[in-house]
């Protein structure tokens, strides 16, 4: 299968202002005033007007609402889009959603209800403190202009393999705090990173019906297999994806409400012998003798050329209808709201997000 690539980059430095941040938050809660950090509150989104003819990742990425449509996941995962997307709310009993600037925290309400009934079940079952959610889709799925092939059309969810912590995270946190890799080196989990608590959290999320795939790094399958001892049911919903060492990708059937949208073959190569044999392919690989490098030769410049872009019309036809439906729940504060418009005596945004942490200013949408 295709190579599915990541996006969430290690900001450098921010494993210490997380730090610094914690104590900061904790002596507040200690101290019983209010949180130093700011809340964790969805900035209106920016105003981005794609040019006709457009890529079809900048129409999708132009959308801030879903599209008040029936529920309906359209197309392949990595080549489709999707109507009638749920919310996933930014805070949860065992979750917090990450990077909300992207505004992709949306999926069919499967994959919603998956995201819910996995951070519950982990935190009462496996003793896991809660998710970290990356992205699922933006609000009508879709190419994304950045991170991800897949993705598309609201079945797909990146989940942090570092545990939620025990306060909730501002919004500037949620931007800047870094995932953290369960390695020591390319062939091998860090055995003080990755407990057995990971592979309860990963067979949990194998284990339910409804998810087709769940895509982990060579080395953490390994781990995987070795900690259960050899091949198990569930071990072979579990791939080995490049990448993916700071996240597991979970993937979730098509949906039986969604006409048009197309499965995947079940995956392949996911024997714990695969598994093993990767190990010893990449350790020969990396341990191979190395040539003595060639002269320099001075290389002619060759002009890069431009990545082709996936146009709307090599979507499905449905996903048109998805760009031109009228958008559900209410528009962001900012489109309500003008500055000019505005009442002195009314709060701003900023104001009335203190006030009100849990709110946000786009009020959740009405859709079902
Ligand atoms: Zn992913």
């Amino acid at each position: 299968m295709r190579a599915l690539r990541i996006c969430d980059c290690l900001a450098p430095g921010a494993a210490g202002r997380l730090a610094s941040l914690g104590v900061a938050a904790f002596l507040a809660a200690a101290s019983g005033l209010a949180p130093a950090v700011a809340d964790p509150v969805k900035p209106p989104l920016p105003e981005k007007a794609p040019k006709e003819p457009a890529a079809a990742k900048d129409l999708f990425g132009a959308e801030n609402r879903p599209a008040n449509l029936a529920s309906r996941s359209i197309g392949f995962y990595s080549k489709g889009c999707l109507a009638g997307a749920k919310e996933l709310p930014i805070d949860g009993p065992n979750w917090q959603a990450m990077r909300l600037s992207r505004n992709r925290n949306w999926g069919h309400p499967r994959l919603i209800r998956l995201v819910e009934k996995l951070a519950r079940d982990a935190a009462e079952k496996d003793g896991w403190p809660g998710l970290l959610v990356g992205d699922l889709a933006q609000p009508r799925g879709g190419p994304m202009t950045s991170g991800h092939a897949s993705h598309q059309v609201g079945l797909d969810v990146d989940v942090w393999l570092n545990p939620m912590p025990d306060r909730r995270y501002s919004y500037e946190e949620r931007e800047k705090v870094s995932a953290v890799s369960m390695l020591k080196d390319t062939l091998s989990v860090d055995p003080n990173i990755f407990t057995p608590e990971h592979v309860k959290l990963i067979k949990r999320a194998a284990s339910y019906r409804e998810v087709d795939r769940v895509g982990v790094n060579p080395a953490i399958k390994l781990a995987l297999c070795r900690a259960e001892g050899g091949d198990k049911p569930w071990l072979k919903k579990v791939q080995m994806w490049p990448g993916h060492h700071y996240h597991m990708h979970i993937r979730i059937k098509c949906p039986p409400d969604s006409a048009g949208c197309k499965g995947q073959s079940p995956p392949t190569n996911t024997s714990c012998a695969a598994a093993e044999k990767w190990y010893r392919d990449t350790k020969a690989y990396l341990e191979r003798p190395k040539k003595p490098k060639p002269p320099e030769v001075a290389k002619r410049e060759k002009p890069e050329k431009p990545k082709r872009q996936v146009m709307l019309s090599e979507l499905p036809k449905a996903c048109r209808a998805v760009l031109a439906a009228a958008p559900a729940g209410t528009p962001p504060l900012r489109d309500i709201v003008t500055p000019s418009r505005k009442p002195d005596n009314r709060a701003d945004a900023s104001g009335a997000a203190a006030a009100a942490p849990a709110a946000r200013p786009q009020a959740a949408p009405s859709h079902q």
